[in-house]
């Protein structure tokens, strides 16, 4: 260690490190570096890197040998560049402490300012300034600061005695305070930390330094720094860099002043300056709240209707100044930047920059306008907007204005982002009854089951009294687009007297009846009496061109996952180039169709069944019909039935009485069914193909009218379709095989039949390990995979999508998992059988079409995996698909980047290679 350099001047336009040194200097420290070479006035001031702390907590928190040293020796450079020195008590240079880790990161030690201020060296500020108050000001702040930040004494300490010499002195505010009273109070907050701490207030300046820096080292163990760091991911290891940086004042006098100011407007994007300063303030007053700051821009005083005048308007010449720089820095950094600064006398100074936060819609805009502006490429615009922020711009969201004059009355979880109102409704067929009317409804449940699915369907928006992020209602809406507010705890169900009742805070008790107005925010997890008005989505302007840009550069293509007509026109809004699935039991739950998918399951030979299955073949059909029409001529995977039989039979007596009446037959004969049909892992049951191989009437009619609703279209309405029939759970070549060819004859006698030769494809859900690892067989019965990542996951794994929740999370708290293998891919894992069954299959047959259908198709990370394995297309949800369609550009830039890398690395090996030689 004592070889290596640790400590990093910068000052009077030269600087030891730069902004690629970030791992080293922190963030903040590299920036103050790099602003410094170009020419940016900022005080000098030295870093000391990120290794000194590992070290430091590497030897039991000592510092490393030769720090010392090397500190003395930067902090005498910053001496000369400022012309004072550290300590003295004629001409006193005093310095600022920073935190500054790679990322910046809250919950870190705060700064201390005006550090090296004691009795004696008061004395020279004092001469330096002119101005004893402000010597004394600066003194007690730092000796709160100090007290607080360094020696752990908390701050109503000292706003205590703060209070009490106020009301000694009958002053009422800080103002008012002369020198002297802050002369009395410094002594009083020396006192006070000596009696808390049993320690004395270093007097010493170069005490007062190393503490400081000892306690900004410690600070990355202060528990909230510990807990940010697993929220974001952030190694241990990394460590904090030190920035010891030369003071400048803002609070000198009334050509003084302290602010902050983004280069472009931070929630909507537009060019110029956004922010806000203090006169004659110092450092954190401005985000303190102790005085409102006042705009920095003459437009942002309008907007906010000040009557405080703007800094445009006090200080003219400094703002343009300021102006200046924000566009100086953009140009050099090519990014919104987030600025710090002090004036000083008239002179402006930075104390920070550092790549400005801003919301989606903000960040769209600057990548558009950065590219039209000429200061980056396209490919670097698409590279900077995060995917999965997208999905703040798809939903309808609430209209501010009305917001706030509306109520909250309950809170839940944001289960389901998007507002909706409607007319509340208490059962499924109530909602759907409603909704068939014409009337917006919020559907209201306990909890949502699968029997509640058409109800969730027609609603706007669903609020549910039970139930988690992950719960039935949760994953439904999400999949839907649904807004959904889950786990209203406080709300007190009356199902059955279609009401509820709320204790809410300021109304007290609210009674909500059948139809009364309701509206939801499932982004916030709210629930608003009345209705409130709402913001339609649009994908225009901005948004429309940046994601012709991503369509331009990615290589899959993004299919949706829709049921439904309608789900498959809003996804086609949002770009889907095909529906990748198409679950056909959604539509056996429709009010109509479930008697006869009932009469099906109970019947007692295959007769019975045909005759069941023989009515629901026109309206499957019509559902076809319905999806290939809206789909035009972009292509449709359709799956055919899926999960066990057991879940289309009420298991409650009253639905099973039901279900007897309607079909006839004696309650006994549907209990019977039903125990028949009870399985003890139905996962791993009787299910998907399985049902084939034992029913195959069930399949022979989904591809019936499959073919004869495309048939129709072709020969009707001239279209272009080739259906992808899509066979699940399939886990043997000879079980497939099998299905394969009664589907084939079916196929030909439909169109036989109508006369028609179509194109249509037969391929499979690869969703078990087994048929991973037997691709090469199965690929040969198989037009295409789908990959079926949920099931795939649950099986890899053996874990079970609806138990895991109980103990997953203490797997990614202990790093056995690093995230939810059901939300990303466990790439290594159930990756490897994905890669392992695309090289097969393809080995087999070049051609074999190859997409993924499970929920990791929206997830950015995944689809970084797919795109590696080469992938034909990825499928998710509709609201989704915008978020598929970016990261799936963002992932051929990345791959191309990567390769560029290798290759370079490769040049210069053999480059190194010839030199030897
Ligand atoms: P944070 O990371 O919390 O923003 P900073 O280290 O940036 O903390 O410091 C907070 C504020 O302190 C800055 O905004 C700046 O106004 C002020 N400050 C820091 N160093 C100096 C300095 N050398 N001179 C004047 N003000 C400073
Ligand atoms: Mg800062
Ligand atoms: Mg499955």
């Amino acid at each position: 260690m004592s070889e290596k350099k640790m400590v990093f001047f910068f000052g009077g336009g030269v600087a030891e490190g730069d902004v690629k040194m970030k791992d080293l200097l922190g963030g903040k420290g590299a920036n103050l570096a790099e602003m410094t070479r170009i020419g940016v006035p900022v005080p000098a001031g030295f870093t000391i890197c990120t290794e000194v702390c590992t070290d430091y907590f590497a030897n039991e928190r000592r510092f490393p040998a030769n720090l010392d040293w090397r500190v003395k020796a930067a902090l005498g450079q910053v001496e000369s560049a400022m012309d004072r020195r550290f300590g003295d008590p004629d001409n006193p240079l005093l310095v600022s402490v920073r935190s500054g880790a790679r990322v910046s990161m809250p919950g870190m030690m705060d700064t201390v300012l005006n550090l090296g201020l004691n009795d004696q060296t008061v004395q020279g500020l004092i001469l330096q300034s002119g101005k004893p108050r402000f010597a004394y000001d600066c003194y007690r702040r730092f000796v709160q600061m100090f007290g607080n930040v360094v020696m752990g004494v908390e701050h109503h300490n000292f706003e205590h005695l703060i209070e009490k010499a106020k009301e000694r002195l009958g002053k009422v505010n800080d103002v008012d305070l002369s020198a002297e009273d802050w002369m009395g109070l410094v002594a009083e907050f020396k006192g006070r930390i000596r009696q808390k701490t049993g320690r004395d207030f270093p007097e010493d300046p170069w005490e007062q330094l190393w503490a400081a820096v000892a306690a900004v080292f410690n600070s990355w163990y202060k528990p909230s720094a510990v807990t940010y760091r697993r929220l974001h991911d952030i190694p241990e290891h990394w460590g904090t860099a030190v920035n010891v940086q030369a003071m400048v004042f803002g609070n000198m006098g009334e050509d003084c002043a302290t602010g902050v100011a983004f280069t472009r407007d931070p929630s909507t994007g537009e060019n110029g300056l956004f922010g806000e300063y203090l006169i004659n303030a110092q450092g954190e007053d401005v985000v303190a709240g102790i005085r409102t700051p006042c705009q920095i821009t003459l437009s942002g005083r309008q907007k906010n209707q000040s009557d405080q005048p703007s800094m445009e308007e006090t200080m003219p010449r400094l703002y343009r100044e300021l102006v200046g720089m924000g566009q100086r820095l953009e140009q050099h950094y090519r990014e919104m930047q987030d600025l710090e600064f002090t004036i000083q006398n008239g002179k402006l100074w930075l104390l920070q920059t550092r790549t400005g936060k801003r919301s989606a819609q903000a960040a769209l805009s600057i990548a558009v306008a950065m590219v039209n502006e000429g200061l980056i490429s396209r490919d670097e615009a698409l590279l900077r907007v995060e995917p999965q922020t997208l999905d703040q711009l798809l939903h309808p969201t609430l209209d501010p204005e009305d917001r706030v004059k509306s109520q909250v009355i309950a809170t839940g979880l944001p289960a389901s982002p998007g507002a909706a109102s409607g007319q509340i409704a208490f059962s499924a067929d109530e909602a759907e009854q409603l909704a068939g009317s014409g009337v917006a409804v919020i559907l209201f449940r306990e909890e949502t089951s699968p029997e509640d699915i058409h109800g969730m369907h027609a609603a706007k928006g669903i609020v549910t009294v039970r139930g988690g992020m992950t719960s039935h209602a949760a994953v439904v809406a999400r999949g839907m687009g649904r807004p959904c507010v889950s786990g209203c705890g406080s709300i007190k169900p009356h199902i059955e007297e279609g009401r509820f009742t709320v204790e809410s805070a300021g109304r007290g008790l609210v009674e909500v009846k059948r139809g009364d107005w309701l509206t939801i925010d499932g982004s916030r997890g709210e629930v608003l009496l009345g209705r409130v008005k709402t913001r339609q989505a649009e994908m225009t302007g901005d948004f429309a061109t940046f994601m012709s840009w991503a369509d331009e550069t990615r290589r899959m293509r993004v299919r949706t996952n829709a049921d439904t007509p309608a789900d498959a026109k809003a996804a086609r809004l949002f770009g889907a180039e095909g529906i990748g699935l198409c679950r056909t039991e959604h539509m056996f739950f429709d009010a109509e169709r479930i008697v006869a998918v009932r009469e099906m399951i109970l019947a007692r030979d295959e007769a019975g069944r045909r005759k069941a299955l023989a009515k629901l073949l026109p309206m499957q059909r019509f559902d076809f019909e319905g999806i290939f029409r809206e789909m035009k001529n972009l292509p449709v995977t359709i799956r055919l039935l899926d999960p066990p039989l057991h879940e289309f039979i009420p298991h409650d007596h009253k639905g099973q009485a039901e279900v007897a009446a309607a079909l006839e037959i004696s309650e006994e004969d549907v209990r019977r069914r039903v125990d028949e049909l009870e399985e003890a892992n139905p996962m791993l049951g009787h299910r998907g193909c399985r049902l084939a191989i034992t029913y195959p009437e069930i399949y022979e009619m989904q591809v019936r009218a499959i073919m004869e609703a495309a048939c129709r279209l072709v020969k009707q309405d001239g279209f272009t379709i080739v259906p992808e029939i899509m066979i699940p759970l399939v886990g043997f070549r000879s079980e497939l095989a099998i299905i394969k060819k009664r589907c084939v004859a079916v196929c030909e006698e439909v169109m036989t039949e109508t006369g028609v030769r179509i194109d249509y494809l037969l391929g499979t859900m690869i969703e078990l390990p087994r048929a991973a690892l037997r691709a090469e067989q199965i690929a040969q019965e198989a037009d295409f995979f789908s990959f079926g990542t949920n099931d795939l996951t649950q099986t890899t794994l053996g874990l079970s999508r609806d138990d895991a929740g109980s103990f997953l999370g203490a797997y990614v708290e202990q790093n056995v998992l690093q995230q939810d293998p059901f939300v990303s891919l466990d790439q290594t894992g159930v990756g490897q059988l994905v890669e392992w069954a695309v090289k097969r299959g393809r080995d087999v047959k070049p051609k074999l079409k190859l997409g993924i259908c499970g929920e990791h198709g929206g997830d950015p990370a995944s689809i970084g995996f797919f795109e590696r394995v080469g992938l034909d297309y990825v499928s998710c949800s509709p609201f989704r698909v915008p978020i598929a369609r970016l990261a799936a550009a963002q992932a051929v830039l990345r791959g191309a980047m990567e390769k560029a890398r290798k290759k370079a690395k490769l040049d210069k090996n053999k480059k190194r290679k010839c030199k030897g030689d």
